[in-house]
């Protein structure tokens, strides 16, 4: 397959890789375990299928249309390809993170949704769903997925991982890190012995929702 590419295409496909390591360096995945992608115009590049996230360099981009057809690359796309491509087919996100984190795991074996014990939940865009199980890698798992990211910028998928996107990779894995913190602190909070958190209401949510408009930096 061509190896012609834009330069932008070559850079993007960089910070693809450099999301993946910093997934795997930052502990939410093992091995080859999760994937990473961003979209350029029609072009979807993701990273290949059970490749160690530190032998990719610039010469292994991959790329797939929005269809899923091969136009970059001679390594095979992620397993995952049908949810990453249903996330861009129905909303505008430039990017997509899956990871097996493992305190965002072990909650989606316990709840279908993450109890409301903190603001974080609202950059997410609310309360984060459980996507049912299907086995990973089918149209059913990103069926289910869809479903559970409707309103939302993140689900978790049952006895799986998460799922972010956003519209930069940075956004996309700032996402799964707060995620995986927001299951991490439920966890902590909900095995105190006799004790059960105290969560926020619908309301306390939305005032988040707006307050978070004007947070940070002006501009
Ligand atoms: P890939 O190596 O095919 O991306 O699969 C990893 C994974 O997390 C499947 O759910
Ligand atoms: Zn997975």
């Amino acid at each position: 397959m061509s190896e012609q590419h834009p330069e932008s295409v070559g850079r993007i496909w960089l910070d693809v890789v450099a999301t993946a390591r910093r997934s795997a360096a930052d502990g939410l995945v093992v091995g080859t375990s999760g994937n990473v992608s961003a979209r350029v115009g029609d072009l979807v590049l993701v990273t290949p299928s059970g490749v160690p996230y530190d032998r990719l360099g610039p010469r292994d981009v991959v790329g797939v249309d929005l269809e899923g057809r091969q136009v970059l690359g001679d390594l095979g796309p992620t397993s995952e390809l049908p949810l990453h491509l249903a996330v861009y087919r129905s909303t505008a996100a430039a990017a997509v993170v899956h990871t097996h984190a493992v305190h965002a795991t072990a909650v989606s074996t316990l709840v279908t949704e993450v109890p409301l014990v903190h603001y974080a939940a609202a950059i997410l865009g609310g309360p984060v769903r459980t996507a049912a199980y299907a086995r990973y890698g089918t149209p059913e798992l990103a069926e289910a997925m869809l479903g559970a990211l409707e309103g939302r910028t993140g689900c978790l998928l049952a006895n799986h991982g998460t799922v972010t996107y956003g519209d930069t990779l940075d956004q996309a894995y700032e996402r799964t890190a707060q995620l995986e913190w927001l299951c991490r602190l439920w966890l902590t909070a909900s095995s105190v012995p006799g004790r059960t958190p105290a969560l926020l209401d619908a309301a306390q949510l939305d005032e988040v929702t707006e307050a978070l408009k004007g947070y940070g930096q002006p501009g």
